[in-house]
């Protein structure tokens, strides 16, 4: 995560008992280009950054894909770089997370952990959180050799052993983070086929410190103070065995942060926001941008494309209601 600038910090009374023309739920890649272009329009937005200010973004390592950076670009770097840029134009970040949403009412209501907001318009773009196993010990021994962040925790492995889980994109962008530390990466996946897309797939099959266990999964994450290593079971001959290693990481796919707005929004099977081709949900003026409302893309890129949209659309319905 990068720094917060604290002079944007304030309570949420400050914010005065006049409705917020637009209040954006959410830090990452999909909240701040929505505050930007929010911004722009002199729509003032406040932006609530959630738990983790900049988003699943600001956790990766290095991104590759986002256009513009031929060298690639650091997440929290990025995140920072769409912060200022917001800000710049007058949005304002205020470190808070959004508990309870009533888009029953006009205007709609927000309470977050320090306050309560009025605002006209909303966007969601609260994003998503890594799945978990749910085998035994995993939750024992988070923080203690089980993570779900390679870029937050893989100094710690320095010339360890860690098995990783997950045959998709972010196992694989995390594995090839973790051989920069880690003395050799044993990845289980629970088929014999990866997920992830051609270059990551090759570049992880060429890389002298990782090795694959097909077929596999990991049944328990086994240690007292700390992990010392993981059981396994053959998911094809049932056979079950062990891996000695000092850290298990997690890489299996994400889990939308809608808890909040499933009594008030219109949900898919997955749990993420419905809206359509212009990011509106069900509720006129609360839209909904990112990885809350995308199961297909989820790529940094995307999420901003969807912000900006939602932010477009949040100014044409303000402007027509003639707030
Ligand atoms: P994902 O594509 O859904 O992959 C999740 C992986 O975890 C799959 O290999 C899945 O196995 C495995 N898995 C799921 N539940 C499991 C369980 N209970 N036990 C064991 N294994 C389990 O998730 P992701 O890798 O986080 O990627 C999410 C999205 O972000 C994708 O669209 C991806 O392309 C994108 N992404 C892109 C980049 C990039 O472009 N550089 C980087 C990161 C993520 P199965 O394969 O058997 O289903």
């Amino acid at each position: 995560m990068f720094d917060l600038n604290l002079s944007s910090v304030s309570n949420a009374s400050e914010a005065g008992d006049e409705p917020l023309k637009l209040l954006v739920i959410g830090s990452g890649p999909a909240g701040y280009s929505a505050a930007l272009y929010a911004a722009r329009a002199e729509l003032a937005p406040i932006v609530l950054t959630g738990m983790e200010l900049g988003g699943q973004a600001a956790l990766t390592h290095e991104i590759e894909n986002y256009p513009g950076f031929p060298k690639g670009v650091g997440g929290s770097e990025l995140g920072e770089l769409f912060q200022k840029q917001a800000e710049r134009f007058g949005a304002r970040t205020e470190f808070d997370t959004a508990t309870e949403v009533d888009f029953t009412k006009s205007p709609f209501e927000i309470k977050t952990e320090s306050g309560e907001y009025k605002a006209h318009s909303v966007i969601i773009a609260t994003g998503a959180r890594s799945n978990h196993l749910n085998i035994p010990g995993e939750v024992e021994l988070t923080g203690r050799g089980v993570s779900y962040c390679a870029t937050c925790d893989g100094w710690f492995f320095k010339e360890k052993k860690v098995v990783v889980v997950g045959g998709g994109d972010s196992a694989l962008e995390e594995a090839l983070y973790l051989t920069k530390h880690a003395s050799s990466v044993t990845i289980v996946h629970r088929r014999d086929e990866l997920r992830a897309g051609p270059i990551l797939k090759t570049r992880a099959l060429e890389n002298p410190k990782i090795d694959f266990v097909w077929d596999t999964v990991v049944t328990e994450a086994v240690g007292d103070e700390k992990v010392i290593s993981v059981k396994t079971k053959n998911v094809k001959t049932g056979e079950e065995s062990a891996i000695k290693t000092d850290g298990l990481f997690i890489f299996i796919g994400h889990t939308p942060n809608t808890e909040i707005f499933k009594e008030q929004l219109t949900l898919d099977d997955g749990g993420y926001i419905v809206v359509d081709g212009l990011m509106q949900t069900g509720v006129e003026g609360v839209y909904a941008a990112g990885e809350v409302a995308d199961p297909h893309f989820r790529q940094v890129v995307t999420s901003a494309g969807m912000g900006a949209g939602a932010a477009i659309q949040a100014i044409r319905y303000l402007e027509e209601k003639g707030l």
